[in-house]
């Protein structure tokens, strides 16, 4: 199978190369020619197999050029006992009739961000050898807190890799601030940055597509690509987890073989739920997707009236993870639901560019109507959810999730629909504990790791041992700049 550009300027190119790229050479995304399908019989066979044995299909149906051998080492180190501390990488959780959890943070960093993180090294380390490349990988990241930690951990120490990390100063939580300033490895760097995500995200946007930095990177042996979800490598491995939820499902006898189930995801810049689009272009029986957004809802408003309009208030939420503007995995989602319109998706990006805003096209619209729902949860609503879950439902579920969670109720509530429904839970609540315990009711004043042991004792949940591993943690990396002083960071951090 071979991959294309959103923007339909460039030639097709080989799943390696695409990897390889991050971003096509006209701007655009890579994405897959064409989808390969799951049969009842391919569902019902992997319903028996481990995570990594869904993974390591999942992927191989759309990685031409690695071999299952190949896929199935990099899954088994990505997933395996030490990573994760279940042995299922993706744990489903029942709380009531109909309504299931999907956690994804039982990795290293605690966030789902890890389920793409862990194993997209070992996929760019086999993609640069497949095209022959000879020099050194610097993995350029802008985080809104999770996608950050995650990339570190994920390549620290991954030979023939660099990584730098930019994060905008004042948009993450105290622990997701030590967990990245804390980092170890030998070829890690990390800075914030003062300002929000959008503005960090475009400077790294800018530092890419510098052409006079990037030859004098090459001549001293670097290139800089991304590990950002606008990578291939880091969407494929997220849709194996959709098959593996409905896999765990089928396999609980909670649905049937070709039961159709509704997913509920929580939204920013629209990479998970893009995945769980892919698995439902696949043939996995998917009802509805619930995209959830908090304060920052451009998604909602997107899916309301077919208008993408980021000239609006920014809000830095308890849910930080979703505080994003430029949601920037839609251009898939167009480019699919355009009918592989490169032009028009051209066209879409260069008003989002030019004027902050775009309209689909009336009949794009309808399409994305007739599978996404748009979900709300202000902050008050994300609160009080944390509190009547734990309450009502003895859940502990973190800011994120519980926007999620809230806007399936409403879903629910307005339209009746009692399909079993996936809430996508993608951190733990213990990354997020002074919004948790606020939810619950708590003044908490103390710092970090602090917090940590205050909302274990609180509710009797254990915290997860990496968390409570910062409490030995020290920051290293304690620089914050101004967004026209990345550029120089990185160029210093390469020996320039
Ligand atoms: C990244 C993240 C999200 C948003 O996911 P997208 O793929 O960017 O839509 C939601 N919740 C948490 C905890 C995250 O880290």
């Amino acid at each position: 199978m071979k991959y294309e550009s959103t923007r339909g300027d460039f030639s097709k190119t080989d799943a390696a190369e695409a990897i390889a790229l991050g971003i096509s050479k006209d701007g655009g995304l890579f994405v897959p020619e064409s989808f390969p399908v799951f049969m009842q019989e391919d569902i019902k066979r992997l319903a028996k197999m481990s995570y990594s044995e869904r993974a390591a299909y999942t992927m191989g149906l759309f990685l031409d050029g690695f071999d299952p051998g190949e896929l199935k080492s990099f899954t088994d180190a990505a997933y395996g006992r030490g990573r994760f501390d279940s042995d299922l990488a993706a744990v489903i959780c029942k709380t009531g009739n109909n309504t299931y959890f999907l956690e994804l943070w039982h990795g290293p960093t605690c966030a789902f961000k890890d389920m793409a993180l862990q194993v997209m090294p070992h996929l760019l380390t086999a993609s640069l050898n497949k095209i022959g490349e000879k020099r050194e990988a610097c993995i350029l990241v802008a985080t809104s807190g999770d996608t950050g930690k995650a990339a570190l951990e994920g390549f620290r120490d991954v030979p023939g890799t660099r990584i730098m990390v930019f994060y905008p100063k004042d948009g993450v939580s105290d622990i997701q601030e030590l967990q990245m300033t804390s980092q170890a490895g030998e070829n890690v760097n990390v800075a914030a940055v003062k300002g929000n995500f959008d503005d960090t995200q475009s400077a790294v946007k800018e530092i890419f597509s510098d052409n006079v930095l990037s030859a004098g990177l090459s001549k001293r042996g670097y290139f800089l690509t991304s590990a950002n979800s606008i990578n291939w490598g880091r969407l494929v491995p997220q849709i194996a987890y959709y098959v593996s939820a409905y896999c765990d499902l089928l396999a609980k006898k909670e649905i049937k073989l070709g039961e159709k189930i509704n997913f509920c995801v929580p939204t920013g810049n629209f990479g998970n739920i893009l995945a769980a689009y892919y698995a439902y272009m696949m043939g996995l029986p998917i009802n509805k997707l619930i995209c959830a957004s908090n304060r920052n809802d451009v998604l909602r408003q997107f899916i309301n009236t077919g208008t993408y309009d980021k000239n609006r208030a920014f809000y830095t939420t308890v849910s930080p993870s979703m505080d994003i503007l430029i949601s920037s995995n839609l251009e898939r989602l167009l480019y699919e639901l355009s009918d592989k319109d490169g032009d028009a998706v051209r066209s879409y990006m260069a008003a989002l560019t030019d004027k902050g805003c775009y309209d689909i096209a009336p009949s794009v619209l309808r399409k994305i109507r007739d599978i996404f729902v748009s979900g709300y949860c202000d902050e008050e609503d994300t609160l009080r959810t944390i509190d009547d879950t734990f309450r009502n439902e003895s859940y502990l579920i973190d800011t994120h999730t519980a926007v999620a969670y809230k806007a399936l109720k409403d879903y629910r509530a307005r339209s009746g629909d009692q399909t079993a429904a996936v809430v996508v839970s993608t951190a733990s609540p213990f990354k997020f504990c002074q919004s948790v315990l606020t939810a619950l009711g708590q003044s908490c004043r103390a710092g970090g790791a602090e917090q940590i042991d205050m909302l274990s004792q609180l509710t009797g949940v254990p915290a997860p041992l990496p968390l409570l591993a910062l409490r030995q943690a020290r920051p290293r990396f304690t620089t914050t700049i101004d967004k026209k002083e990345m550029k120089s960071a990185v160029a210093e951090f390469l020996g320039g």
